[in-house]
């Protein structure tokens, strides 16, 4: 059990886009500008182009994960750890995790942590957070039987 294992739930970037989609739209599109449902899919860039207000637009407006250069799996990943863990997680464990630097990792605990003070943003991110615990859970655990073995080597 690895936490790769948990990227399969999520396995590519569009999987990630169509669970927003269902979790923030039902599936139907509405842009966040006019809230018009007329759209036009834009297959390449995986973003909507409105035809009520003429721009395009893509699920992550309005969300924790707009304007960010880093992949929604690493997001939909570091959701669930921080979420998972019953203390904060270091942020040397997460950048670990994460696969990221360490200055990453706490521009993303630091931007999910004031997400979870909204209640919008904190659904959106327990709904993510849901379909990954069990998984998350057992991760974990094996990650600290690890870590106490390692020590009881020494
Ligand atoms: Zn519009």
């Amino acid at each position: 059990m690895h936490l790769t294992e948990v990227y399969q739930i999520y396995p590519t970037e569009r999987e990630c886009i169509i669970f927003l989609e269902k979790m923030r739209w039902d599936g139907l599109p509405r842009c966040p500008y006019c809230k018009s449902h007329r759209s036009t899919f834009l297959t390449k860039e995986g973003r909507h182009h409105c035809n009520g207000c003429n721009v395009s637009y893509s699920v992550t407006v309005g969300t924790v994960f707009h304007r960010t250069h880093l992949p929604l799996q690493k997001w939909f990943l570091a959701a669930s750890l921080i979420i998972g863990n019953e203390q904060d997680i270091p942020i040397r464990q997460l950048a670990c995790d994460l696969q990221v630097a360490k200055n990453t990792a706490s521009y993303i605990f630091a931007r999910i942590s004031r997400a979870l003070y909204r209640s919008d943003q904190r659904q959106l991110l327990q709904d993510i957070s849901c379909r990954t615990s069990d998984l998350i859970v057992l991760a974990i655990e094996q990650r600290t039987e690890t870590t106490t073995w390692q020590t009881w080597q020494r």
